[in-house]
């Protein structure tokens, strides 16, 4: 069984974060070595409150998840805050464990911020130079980059400039765009790869983008390109939010649905 490490924050209802990366491992067949950056408490009313791993604490779960066991690919979510960054920035320079998969989460969708404004410098200058992926959807690609991202044509424009910009490749994520949510592959050396997709659920399943960048980092873990990998990831969210729209139709289901099954 392959062995990835994923590393965020927790998420009480247990829609995101690390439990949602759980369960996304696990629908892979692949087991998750856990590292916890954050704890927050959250519901759909937004982030209510977040207290930061401190930095040595968090230096010391990260040690006692690879000591083990071969890592073969690493999944970053929330980070929270600057030192949480630099941390984690300076441990992966130090230890070779397999391509980088980050999420740039920067806000809940229900309201709150999950990086604070200096951690979000050092995302871009300490982290990302790292990473062999970062998944931003078009907000993300839009606090990245600098510029409104909207439009497909932006979206090529932004997925550019991450390659130039930090070094490492992107998956800029459509589901917001208007009409068909194309998502945008782009790696170094490579001319950029759209992969196309349909519109399937119309109110917001939480978690759904960690749940992508975790599965994304399944298929890395299992060698596959990252336009393959993005592709199965694509397969998988689909089958996933399938899941969610039938489990609307159930009469107990809650209003606003805060997870998805993985499964
Ligand atoms: N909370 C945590 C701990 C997360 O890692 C994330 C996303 O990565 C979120 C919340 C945000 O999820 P959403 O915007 O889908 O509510």
């Amino acid at each position: 069984m392959k062995q990835i490490l994923v590393i965020g924050g927790l998420d009480p209802g247990a829609g995101a974060g690390i439990t949602a990366d759980v369960k996304t491992a696990a629908a892979h067949g692949v087991h998750a070595l856990t590292v916890v950056t954050s704890v927050t408490a959250q519901d759909a009313g937004g982030l209510r409150a977040a207290m930061p791993v401190p930095p040595e604490l968090l230096l010391e779960e990260l040690r006692s998840a690879v000591r083990d066991v071969p890592v073969a690919a690493v999944k970053i979510g929330m980070l929270g805050d600057a030192a949480t960054v630099r941390t984690l920035a300076a441990f992966l320079r130090e230890n070779e464990l397999g391509p980088v998969d980050v999420d740039p989460v920067l806000r809940a969708s229900a309201g709150g911020s999950l990086l604070d404004g200096e951690g979000r410098q050092l995302l871009t200058e300490e982290l990302l130079p790292l990473a062999a992926l970062v998944t931003p959807n078009l907000a993300e690609a839009a606090a990245l980059c600098g510029f409104p991202v909207d439009d497909r044509e932006a979206m090529e424009k932004a997925g550019r400039a991450i390659v130039e910009r930090f070094g490492c490749g992107a998956v800029v994520k459509g589901g917001h765009l208007p009409g068909a949510p194309f998502d945008l592959v782009c790696v170094p050396g490579q001319a950029p790869h759209w992969l196309p997709g349909e519109r399937r659920m119309h109110r917001e399943v939480h978690g759904t983008g960690c749940a992508f960048s975790t599965a994304l980092a399944c298929r890395l873990a299992e060698g596959l390109n990252p336009v393959a990998a993005a592709q199965a990831a694509k397969r998988y969210l689909a089958a996933a939010i399938a899941g969610a729209e039938s489990a609307t139709r159930d009469p107990d289901a809650p209003r606003r649905l805060r997870f998805f099954p993985h499964f």
